[in-house]
Formats: C-alpha cells, structure tokens, sequence
C-alpha cells in the first residue's frame, strides 16, 4: 500500500459524530435478539415496537398496491395528504390543507429534517425520547435539557419553560414535545397543554408535538395541544405505534400555515436526500388514515390491552418498593429503582447503565437506563417497553370477552406471560 492510500484509510469522521453511537433502542433489539439467536432466555423490554399486527383491511392495501412502484412527490402522495388532512379535521376539529402535509420515511426522519432546516436551539424535557438529542448533536445545534419531576408526572412546568426564556428572548428555540410520554406513558392534561402552548407562543418558539402515541391513550381520550397554539405548532405523527406499523416506516408532519416556509424547505432537503416515502406504503396508508369501524375495534382492543397490563405491572412494581407512576398512554413505564440505592450498591451498582446491564447479565430482562433518555446516570431509572408479548393473540381472544369484563391476572398471563415473567425477575432482582 503507498502512502496516500495509507491516508486514505485515516479516520477522518465529522466531529459532529465521533462520539455518536448507534441509537440505544436500535442497540438494545440488536442485543437482544443476538443474545436470544446464542439460546438465552431474553424478555425484550427494550425497543418500543407495537406487538400489534397491522390491521387488516391496511394490510390488504399495501398487497393490491404492491405494484405501485414510481417514484411520488416527495411531499407524499395527494391522496394520503388528503387524508391526513381529513383525519386532522375529524380527530382535532382543524381546518388542514393537504398542502400543509408532509410525509416522511417515518418521524424520525422528519424530526431529522426539521432539525437541520430549522436554525435555532433544541429545547427538550428530560426524560425525553432517545433521538431528539443525537439528532441535534449530528447537526451541531445547541442542546437544552429541561428538568422535569416524578412529582408531576415527569412533565414540563410552564415555569420552567418561561425560565430558560427569560434568559434571552431573542434566541430561535425549536421545543420538542411528546405525549403519552416516551418514555413514562405519562400523558398532560388540558389545562397543561394550554399553559405550556401560551408560553410557547409569547416566547415565539416553534413547537413540535410529538403525538405518534396519540390513538393508544388507553382511555382513547388524547388531547392535542395544536389547538391551543395554531399557528407555531407542528403536528408530528405515524403509523408506527397505532398501526402496528414500525418497520413501514411512514411519518407524518402538519404544518400550521404561517410555516410553510419550512415545510417547503424541508421538501427541498428531502429531494437531495430520500427523494420520496416509498410508494406502496403511502397507498396502504391512505386507508389507515380513512379508519372506519375495523379499524376503530382494532384501537379499543389495542387500548384495553395495553391499559390492562401497564397498570398491572406498574402495581406490581409498585408493590415491590419501586417508585413508579401508572400510565395513562403508550407502552412504557419509567421506574426509578432509587429505593434500593444502597442494596444496589452493596452489588457495585451505581448508576443507570451498570443496573440495566447487570439487570440483563443476570435475569435476562431488557430494559434501558434513565442516561439514555436524558436523566443523569446516578439516578436510578430506566424505561421499560411492556411489548414482548403476541398482539394478533391477545386482541383475536377479546373477541370472545364482553366489553365489560376487566381484563384480570389470569388473561395477562395467558396472553402477556412474557412481560409478567420479566416483572417477577426484576422485583426478585432488586429483593434478592
Ligand atoms: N420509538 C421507539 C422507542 O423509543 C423505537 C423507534 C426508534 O427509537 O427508532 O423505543
């Protein structure tokens, strides 16, 4: 080899992502699913991926279009625009224009995206979902982390919102936020919305509201905080969580009219770099968003479901002497495992990371630490994904269960026994 293909082969990374690591959700599935393919007993507690199949008459619409196969605007398909903007209509009550839709390959993506496009600070609570940050780092914007408390349902005060304004009003701020909660499923209520949405748009911030767990409130009552500050806020969505969709990867923004200055840019970054969502899962996406009846019992039996187990085992922790808040939305938990600090300790536990990887090394129950969700690493939490179990099986046996019947131990355990069976090891972990 000469010297200059030598140099060549120099690493010679970015700055912005020399310490970037791949993400914690995507690490923890590769590991546990490797671990699993070795032969170990693993509880995948770790990725927050719907145990939910698609509903059927949207998986009957990816097959007849499977032939679709031209490239689409890279806005998205007019028919899926549509609608998204008709859904908007029916679900918020809002006057959308399709033309105020952008869709994206996943929201992911699109938060990427907004990111870059938009040029000002990231303000997030902590916790908060695993990418938000990273993102920001790749891009090289300025990161703040705004503390929130068990007390309050791990949410954003108004007030702390208003400090970190009062600061320097003249700063471009993009805030970021997401309910039902990644990773609490704790949701705000109205009242919560509103007074964050005012000081929101006194302080001119633009707004992302993250409500991709919006449809699986586990009461089916989610309110979205669009109304409450209209013209800076942007509606983020998909069909990742509710549709049982994650690997189609299909986002959806809705931007206020005031943006499309930014939406417009963000089509433009779009043609430089995924061109367009790919084309049969737009067409597919077009019925999801239609709903009607099958669609609507698929939501209630996914929510009765989910309600069902995250107050189970959130009780069940509770009773263990975890510090845990029941909640109202999603698929996770955020338990905080501060009780047992000086036991934890006594095993040379002393932060987040070493208890989830001791946590898995000995029981075989994946979960992530509170660090990777922006909590500090002495701080005992973790989020726990309650999805290891067969969604097709637990919402097909409903069809024999009244509305009425509460769905008790016995069910949970026939049909969720994974997600028990990892609750009993953690609380016999931490009570040894
Ligand atoms: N939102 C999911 C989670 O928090 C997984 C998807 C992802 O992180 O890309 O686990």
């Amino acid at each position: 080899m000469n010297k200059h293909q030598d140099h060549i082969l120099d690493v010679h990374l970015n700055p912005n992502v020399k310490e970037l690591k791949p993400s914690a959700t995507v690490a923890i599935n590769d590991l546990s699913n490797e671990l699993k393919r070795s032969g170990r007993d693993i509880f995948k507690l770790g990725l927050g991926q719907s145990p939910f199949p698609v509903p059927e008459p949207v998986a009957e619409a990816l097959r007849e279009n499977a032939h679709q196969k031209d490239y689409l605007p890279v806005k998205g398909l007019r028919e899926l625009q549509q609608a998204v903007a008709e859904h908007h209509k029916r679900t918020f009550g809002l006057h959308v224009d399709p033309d105020d839709v952008l869709i994206g390959p996943g929201s992911k993506e699109l938060m990427f995206l907004l990111q870059l496009t938009y040029f000002g600070d990231l303000v997030i609570p902590s916790p908060s979902w695993v990418s938000y940050a990273p993102q920001a780092r790749i891009i090289g914007r300025d990161i703040l982390f705004l503390q929130t408390q068990f007390e309050n349902d791990w949410h954003l005060m108004p007030e702390e919102l208003e400090k970190l304004c009062f600061l320097d009003r003249e700063r471009f701020r993009l805030l970021i936020l997401n309910y039902p909660l990644n990773p609490t499923g704790t949701t705000m209520t109205e009242q919560h919305l509103k007074e964050l949405a005012e000081v929101a748009e006194r302080n001119r911030m633009i707004l992302l509201s993250d409500e991709i767990y919006a449809k699986i409130h586990h009461e089916g009552t989610h309110k979205s905080i669009v109304p409450f500050y209209p013209e800076g806020t942007i509606f983020s969505g998909g069909l990742s969580k509710w549709c049982g969709a994650g690997g189609w990867r299909l986002g959806v923004f809705v931007f206020p009219r005031p943006l499309r200055w930014l939406l417009d840019a963000m089509a433009a970054v779009g043609t430089e770099t995924f061109t367009s969502t790919s084309a049969p899962i737009q067409y597919a996406a077009v019925r999801a968003f239609q709903e009607g009846p099958e669609i609507e019992e698929y939501l209630k039996r996914s929510r009765r479901v989910l309600k069902a187990l995250g107050n189970h085992i959130a009780d069940k922790l509770a009773a263990c002497g975890v510090k845990i808040r029941s909640p109202h939305g999603g698929f996770y938990l955020f338990p905080d495992f501060s009780p047992f600090r000086e036991k934890l300790a006594e095993r040379g536990i002393q932060n987040n990371s070493e208890m989830c990887r001791r946590l898995l090394e000995d029981t075989g129950v994946a979960i992530l630490p509170g660090s990777d969700f922006g909590r500090s690493p002495e701080e005992l939490t973790a989020r726990l994904a309650y999805v290891d179990f067969d969604g097709r099986a637990a919402i097909e046996s409903l069809e024999s269960l009244a509305d009425s019947t509460p769905l008790e131990e016995d069910f949970l355990k026939r049909q969720c026994g994974n997600v028990l069976e990892a609750i009993d090891r953690i609380c016999n972990w931490i009570n040894p």
